[in-house]
C-alpha cells in the first residue's frame, strides 16, 4: 500500500510575484494536485512560475463536499497543495475545513509559509507588536460592525483588519465613532505592489487623508489600529510589560509576593499576575 499524501498549506503573493519562496515552487511543482479557491487565478500563477499541475477549486461554497474527495487523494499516496487568491491559505480563506478534516483522519499537513497582507502590515505599522489582534473581515452589515467595534473598544491589543476597498471610508469612520479620532492607525494600501502606500497617525487625520487622495480608496487595504491606550504602557518589551515583570521577579520570589510587586510596578490585576505565574510553572504556594 501506498505512504498517504501531504496536505500542504502553500502561501502565494500578495502582490510581488518574486515573494513566493522556491520551496513553495518546488512543492506546487510535485504535488498531484493543487486545490485553490480561484482556479483561473490560481492557474495563471502556476503558468508563470512554469508549472503544469491540475487544479481544482475548493471554495466555501463546496469545500465541505470536496473535502472528502481530497482526502480520498492523499489516502491513495497523493500529495495536495491547498492555495489561496494570494497570501496564506485558511487566514479569511478557505481551508479551515479541509484542514480539520485531513487532522482528524491522521494525515500530515504542512505549512509552507509565505506572505500574509495581516502580518506584512503589522511588521511596518509602527504599533505594538507583542500582542495583537487578528480580526479580519468585520461583519458587512452596519449594525454588526458597530457593535464588533464597541466590543473591541477596550481590547488593549494592537488591532488587525482587512477591508473590502470600497468600505475603507465607512470602515475609518465607524473606528472614529468607537475608538475616538486621536487613536493611531496605519493604513497599508497595495502591500508589495506598484501603488503601495501608508497612511499612518491619527485616525481623524487618516481619514481625511484617504479622502483627499483622488487615488486613495483604490486597491486593497490593510488596517492596523493601536489597542486601548490605557495599556499602551503595559504593551512595549520593558519595565511595563506584565509578563517581561513576572519573569524577572519569579527568578528571585515566590509567586504570591512576585504577583504582589508585579501588580503594582505594572498597574496590572494582582490575580492576573499570579495566573500568569502559575502559567509559568510557578508552584501556587512557593
Ligand atoms: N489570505 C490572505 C492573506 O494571507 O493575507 C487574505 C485574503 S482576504 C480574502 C483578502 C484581504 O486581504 C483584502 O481584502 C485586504 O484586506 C487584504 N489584502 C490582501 N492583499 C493585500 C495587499 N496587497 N495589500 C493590502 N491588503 C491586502
Amino acid at each position: 500500500m501506498n505512504a498517504p499524501g501531504v496536505l500542504y498549506v502553500v502561501a502565494t503573493p500578495i502582490g510581488n510575484l518574486d515573494d513566493i519562496s522556491s520551496r513553495a515552487v518546488a512543492i506546487l511543482g510535485q504535488v498531484a494536485l493543487v486545490a485553490a479557491e480561484d482556479t483561473r487565478h490560481s492557474g495563471q500563477l502556476l503558468a508563470r512560475l512554469g508549472l503544469q499541475v491540475p487544479l481544482l477549486a475548493l471554495h466555501e461554497h463546496n469545500e465541505a463536499g470536496r473535502a472528502e474527495a481530497l482526502l480520498a487523494r492523499l489516502a491513495a499516496g497523493e500529495s495536495v497543495a491547498l492555495v489561496s487568491d494570494a497570501g496564506t491559505p485558511l487566514i479569511s480563506d478557505p481551508g479551515y475545513r479541509l484542514v480539520l478534516a485531513a487532522r482528524e483522519r491522521g494525515f500530515t499537513v504542512t505549512p509552507v509559509p509565505g506572505a500574509c497582507a495581516a502580518i506584512a502590515a503589522l511588521s511596518v505599522s509602527g504599533l505594538p507588536t507583542n500582542r495583537f489582534r487578528f480580526e479580519g473581515f468585520l461583519p458587512a452589515r452596519a449594525g454588526a460592525r458597530r457593535a464588533r467595534l464597541a466590543e473591541l473598544q477596550a481590547c488593549p491589543d494592537t488591532l488587525v483588519f482587512y477591508e473590502a476597498v470600497h468600505r475603507v471610508g465607512g470602515m475609518l469612520a465607524d473606528l472614529i465613532e468607537a475608538f475616538g479620532g486621536d487613536r493611531r492607525v496605519c493604513v497599508a494600501r497595495e502591500l508589495t505592489k506598484l501603488h503601495e502606500s501608508f497612511y499612518w497617525g491619527r485616525l481623524a487625520d487618516v481619514r481625511a487623508a484617504l479622502a483627499a487622495d483622488p487615488g486613495g480608496e483604490r486597491g486593497e487595504f490593510t488596517l492596523v489600529v493601536a489597542g486601548a491606550p490605557g495599556a499602551v504602557a503595559r504593551t512595549p518589551a520593558g519595565a511595563g510589560d506584565l509578563e517581561h515583570v513576572m519573569q524577572v521577579l519569579l527568578g528571585e520570589l515566590p509567586a504570591p509576593q512576585a504577583a504582589r510587586l508585579a501588580a503594582r510596578l505594572t498597574g496590572a490585576p494582582r490575580r492576573e499576575a499570579y495566573a500568569l505565574a502559575l502559567r509559568f510553572g510557578a508552584p501556587p504556594d512557593s
